[in-house]
């Protein structure tokens, strides 16, 4: 299965500046200003992440507005390269050292644009994470808003339903939900999903500290989150090749590949980069960071859901198959009108990507 970004995407005129020339800071410059940065996170109380497409790039995901990006070949009328398949995706240096970050107790919460679900796979605790665009991993309930984290894309964009149906069970004897699962992809100018989006400017209000990633800050209103630290007097460092719509904010801007920056940064901060062993799910942080949800086989995640039900003192989640095959055949037409996030009002426009090769 191919990952093709342009393929299907809304007619949308704005797409913000694409393909800016990039510039690299020297060596010594470089290790200088990671040198700061790495002393401005040593002396954080609450440090942000923001990343953007810029941190997948490595992963073999183009980028939209760099040299090669989505929208840059697009203005080209030329189409983008792709290395991978959002399964074979592998997490790059940069995700696995922002788990380290969390880990160690320096990043507090981490805000991304990126639909390629890498944090998550990469066991990012998802408690921690707003996704403001979406994930291509996840369908969401649109009756009592239970998120599933599949263990390939949904293949479906635009929070439309994906043809399956809830089987949480909120209580002992009950039934299980059966609301439409609908896709978290967001298509442009749809609103940005309500939890996450206040999840993440209250922790941009809290943070003293804002690092953006791989991000050209252009879209609204996740490429304004770091100036609501600046305004509450904290720093923001960007590290970025192209310019970005905030360089004049920043206290620090780094002109480097992140993986070189987050590498570097690693070492000087004493921390080991976690290795990845195959994608994961974490659903919320904990001392002993567990547990973790194994999702490498479909076995495994049914195995993972239950445990999961277990600990949460509910019912096993999952029904008979036989029930859901029933289920697919009763038409519950009002399921997708409750879905919360086709009614918030900040219509705000957004970023999205497709899978060429699946249904769009
Ligand atoms: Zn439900």
């Amino acid at each position: 299965m191919s990952v093709n970004y342009a393929a299907g995407l809304s007619t949308y005129a704005d797409k913000g500046v694409c393909g800016l020339p990039e510039s690299f800071d020297s060596k010594e410059e470089l290790r200088g200003k990671v040198e700061a940065l790495a002393k401005l996170i040593r002396e954080s109380q609450y440090l942000v992440v923001h990343s953007g497409a810029g941190i997948s790039t490595s992963s073999g995901i183009p980028d939209f507005r760099g040299p090669k990006g989505v929208w840059t070949m697009e203005e080209r009328g030329e189409s983008p390269h792709f290395d991978t398949t959002f399964e074979e995706a592998r997490p790059s240096l940069t995700h696995m050292a922002l788990l380290g970050l969390q880990r160690a107790s320096y990043l507090k919460y981490l805000i991304s644009q990126n639909v390629d679900g890498l944090h998550v796979r990469s066991g990012f605790p998802r408690n921690l994470l707003s996704e403001l665009h979406g994930n291509m991993f996840v369908e969401e309930c649109g009756k009592c808003g239970k998120q599933y984290v599949r263990e390939k894309v949904i293949g479906v964009m635009g929070l439309k339903p994906t043809g399956k149906y809830c089987e949480e069970v909120r209580g002992r004897g009950l039934r299980s939900c059966r609301g439409k699962l609908i896709s978290t992809i967001l298509d442009w100018e749809e609103a940005l999903p309500e939890k996450d989006l206040n999840r993440a400017e209250e922790a941009s209000r809290q943070a003293d500290l804002a690092l953006t990633l791989g991000t050209s800050l252009q879209i609204k209103p996740s490429g304004d989150l770091p100036l609501f630290t600046k305004r509450k007097g904290g720093k923001v460092v960007i590290v970025n090749l192209q310019p970005t719509k905030h360089d004049k904010h920043a206290h620090l801007r780094i002109n480097g590949y992140v993986d070189e920056v987050m590498s570097q940064l690693m070492e000087l901060l004493g921390l080991d980069i976690p290795k990845w062993d195959g994608p994961t799910v974490c659903e919320s942080a904990t001392p002993d960071q567990k547990p973790l949800l194994a999702i490498a086989t479909k076995k495994e995640e049914k195995k993972g859901v239950k445990k999961e039900a277990k600990r949460e003192g509910r019912k096993r989640l999952g029904e008979p198959k036989k029930e859901e095959e029933d289920e697919e055949k009763i038409a519950r037409p009002s399921d997708a009108a409750l879905h919360h996030s086709l009614s918030w009002s900040n219509r705000l426009y957004t970023a999205w990507m497709c899978v060429g090769s699946l249904s769009c």
